[in-house]
């Protein structure tokens, strides 16, 4: 199948003016001009007009289980008092509400064109019964143990038996120890170990908040005291560690890791983290909306790329940002660090998430999954990439895995 559009931007090279892109199976196989393509490959041509064909965004982090609390917490005073309202709201929901939820979650997801998506699922039991995902996605399932560790070979045999009878069909499945206050040092051990066993990606929370610093770092604070009070063990916030020196010092994380948020750093952090070598490290979502709901310490943006780091984004959840739209993300990061080049900030969206995900997607080129997007194309706009960041309209065409969805 050839696809032709007014523009094509695939990501890993620069924006193609009246270009094509083949697909065979669910794979690109090449990309170039529309003469180009045209005078070396034939078949049925699917003309898009007078759109921007692009990769289909990736959400590197969200929470679809609370598709429902859109708006239901306003901005509180503290980390810790969100955290309490969250649970509060959780009490008065059941399986239903969060499947339910899962369902809407997906399908603003797809309308805004995300074609890949790590979700955190919190509510095991709820995996085993899942409706279809019409998106590529990933089951992070999420662990906590704050009142009492389980041992490591249950948590690895458990974790088999879990998975097994699963069926991901085009994404997979990863881990998720929630973060260093609610995941106790041991359960990150053996969630490291089960995780390189089984071949799956880690994904967690770290430094999110001020009040997680100064729990880890100074023991003391607001969420010291809130964690002291459910009975969590404190004896791990003595050692003057930052979260993610804490984090660090129970399992070395890898490549297949993906931690989210990484908004309060100090020197100490940047050196670890340089330390590492650069096919060992973890990959770091970034999620605006939801930074500026809780108005988190800026965000290290410009130094963690200076270190290279792969920086990905993410929605977060309707708790704490308005909507599961990817464009809008881009578009709050855009603002904000008004240096950044276009085209980084759509490469965080679509590239970077996919790589988080050990996905060959994101980009295209020949041997790239086709998951592929078309918007309308605005040709006032001198920079495509910022065109592509300034989309306001819902997603009409999307292909994945070499399938277009109807609507
Ligand atoms: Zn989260």
């Amino acid at each position: 199948m050839i696809l032709r559009a007014r523009m094509v931007v695939p990501v890993s090279g620069a924006p193609i003016p009246d270009g094509a892109v083949v697909v065979h199976g669910n794979t690109i196989t090449a990309v170039g001009t529309f003469a180009e393509i045209r005078a070396e490959h034939s078949g049925e041509v699917t003309d898009l007009g007078e759109r921007l064909l692009m990769p289909g965004l990736v959400n590197a982090h969200c929470h679809l289980d609370y598709t429902m609390l859109r708006r239901a917490i306003q901005p509180q005073r503290s980390f810790t008092e969100w955290v309490g309202r969250i649970n509060a709201l959780k009490r008065s929901l059941g399986p239903d509400d969060y499947r339910a939820a899962i369902v809407r979650g997906f399908a603003e997801s797809r309308r805004w064109g995300t074609t890949s998506i790590a979700n955190i699922e919190s509510f095991a039991e709820l995996m085993l019964d899942m409706p279809a995902s019409p998106l590529r996605t990933w089951w992070f399932l999420e662990m906590i143990d704050v009142r009492h560790q389980v041992p490591s070979e249950e948590v690895s045999s458990g974790m088999l038996a879990f998975f097994e009878p699963c069926d991901a069909r085009r994404g997979g499945f990863g881990l998720s120890p929630h973060a260093p206050y609610t995941a106790s040092g041991p359960l990150y051990e053996s969630v490291s170990e089960s995780a390189a066993k089984l071949d799956m990606p880690v994904m967690t929370h770290v430094a999110e908040s001020r009040e997680e610093w100064e729990m880890f770092r100074h023991g003391r604070g607001e969420l010291y005291e809130f964690m002291l009070r459910v009975g969590r063990w404190m004896e791990d916030c003595q050692h003057g560690n930052t979260p993610l020196r804490h984090l660090f010092h129970h399992t070395p994380f890898g490549a297949r890791w993906i931690l989210a948020h990484m908004n309060e750093l100090d020197d100490s952090d940047f050196t670890l983290l340089a330390s590492i070598p650069r096919h060992e490290r973890p990959s770091i979502v970034h999620c605006p909306g939801s930074h500026r709901y809780f108005r988190h310490a800026p965000f290290r943006l410009a130094k963690l790329l200076e270190l290279r780091m792969n920086i990905c984004l993410g929605t977060d959840s309707l708790a704490s940002t308005h909507s599961l739209s990817m464009f809008d993300e881009m578009r709050i990061l855009a603002d904000r660090e008004q240096w950044l080049n276009p085209a980084d900030v759509v490469a965080m969206a679509t590239l970077h998430g996919a790589r988080a995900l050990n996905l060959n997607a994101g980009k295209i080129e020949p041997g790239a999954l086709a998951d592929l997007i078309a918007i309308p194309h605005d040709a006032t706009m001198r920079d495509v990439h910022a065109a592509v960041i300034a989309n306001r309209q819902p997603v009409a065409w999307m292909m994945i895995d070499g399938q277009i969805l109807a609507h």
